[in-house]
């Protein structure tokens, strides 16, 4: 009887949540590439399956998860900066995670340099300035005192509005320093506060349940579109970009979990593995910050911290992006003919950092701010054109790494300040 029990048990671990995000991924890539190849074009295939289908249950996973974002971030800030209290404390977690995510954004341009000049991706492809059209944002700067006064809302329920994360953090920040600070005077406000955080957590907790029949119809939708014939071209430039992520993740990644926290970085893959395929399916970091957050939380870091440091991450944090856009610039540059000397890594390093920090947590728009770092160094902006064809492939990818550089910084700076749980991230994953 008993052993039948714990076969029964057994049977239901093989189910967990994480299983099952990661068997919809696999059958998703199977039916998109099915669509793609077996099911010819027409009403069925265009606006029943992928048009009709596929897009509603994956937008509507994606909008749900969306939902979330704002409220939670904002709650939880309020929430864990009130119950943490001192300044110090906050002021010390902002400064550690701040130069840790500036530092890996740095470590992983310059691995992608290292291994864009040593492959040398696009050599050969003797491209002529004027040959593509490319129409998207030029590289147009916005100064670096503008970007911090752009911090500060100057109307906060805007900011909510419009989901400017960093403006929300900032309010957010000062609301709960306050509430904290006021202690009695504030004392139902800050009850609130918390029950709306835990409603927020629970309604997180529902919406992370769907998430298997999300990724399956993002991953099928995505497969059965993608353009594989421009994939054989590229290769070269896909391959250095994904060895440069798979570097910054087994090498840089890894290593500092095991000097910094003495953990196994193992663990953090096989706990961390359902954020990465929620990243991987959406190609959003923000999107996923509510099951960021969750998912820290079952593997020790005290919610105190990763509610701020999480949609920060989310928001500056993209070393993901920064590899590519590494890779990026050298291969056209190879493709134009154009050659770079020492001074045009340095800026490349200097303006892609700053460019990680500009780009927005959603799909696609590492293409965008690589205007900037390309029009740093003087190479055509047109030479987009021929990545974006193969660019979502990409975006789906590096935004894995841009989270976990995100969830490394945040294990890390709460293992500094106490509030990591490494018992806790030892325990086997329940479901
Ligand atoms: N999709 C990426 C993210 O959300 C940003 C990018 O590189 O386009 O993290």
């Amino acid at each position: 009887m008993q052993k039948n029990d714990t076969n029964k048990n057994k049977n239901k671990k093989k189910f967990s949540l994480t299983g099952k995000i990661f068997m919809g991924l696999i059958f998703g890539a199977i039916l998109g590439l099915i669509v793609h190849y077996f099911v010819p074009e027409g009403y069925f295939r265009d606006n029943i399956l992928v048009g009709g289908i596929f897009y509603f249950l994956g937008q509507g996973f994606i909008r749900l998860m969306q939902m979330l974002v704002v409220p939670l971030v904002f709650l939880s800030i309020i929430d864990g900066t009130r119950s943490m209290g001192d300044t110090e404390t906050l002021g010390k977690v902002g400064v550690r995670i701040v130069i840790f995510y500036l530092f890996t954004t740095a470590v992983a341009i310059t691995i992608a340099l290292l291994l864009a000049t040593t492959i040398k991706p696009g050599v050969g492809m003797n491209m002529k300035v004027g040959s593509n059209n490319y129409e998207g944002a030029s590289g147009e700067n916005i100064s670096f005192v503008e970007t911090i006064l752009n911090m500060i809302p100057t109307n906060p329920f805007e900011a909510l509005a419009k989901g400017d994360m960093l403006q929300v953090i900032i309010f957010a920040v000062i609301v709960g320093l306050i509430i904290a600070r006021m202690s009695e005077k504030t004392e139902t406000i800050g009850n609130i506060v918390t029950e709306a955080n835990d409603l927020m957590m629970k309604m997180t907790m529902g919406v992370m349940k769907l998430a298997p029949i999300g990724v399956f119809c993002l991953i099928a939708r995505t497969f059965s579109t993608l353009g594989y014939d421009v994939i054989l071209s590229m290769a070269s430039y896909m391959l250095t970009v994904l060895l440069g992520l798979g570097v910054q993740l087994m090498l840089v990644y890894m290593v500092l979990l095991t000097v910094f926290v003495r953990v196994n970085p193992f663990t953090f893959l096989k706990k961390y593995f359902s954020v990465m395929t929620f990243g991987f399916s959406t190609s959003s970091s923000s999107a996923t910050v509510p099951i960021n957050i969750n998912t820290l939380e079952d593997m020790g870091v005290d919610r105190r911290i990763s509610s701020f440091t999480i949609p920060l991450g989310a928001t500056v944090n993209m070393d993901g992006t920064a590899i590519m856009q590494g890779v990026a610039v050298i291969f056209i540059a190879n493709a134009y003919n154009i050659s770079l000397d020492m001074n045009d890594f340095v800026t490349i390093i200097l303006t892609a950092t700053l460019a990680s920090i500009g780009t927005a947590g959603i799909p696609s728009v590492g293409l965008v701010t690589l205007a900037m770092v390309l029009t740093s160094v003087g190479i055509p902006t047109e030479g987009i054109a021929m990545i974006m064809g193969i660019d979502r492939i990409l975006d789906m990818t590096r935004t894995c790494i841009n989270l976990c550089g995100d969830a490394v910084g945040t294990i890390i700076v709460s293992n500094k300040e106490n509030m990591f749980d490494k018992e806790k991230y030892k325990r086997k994953v329940e479901s």
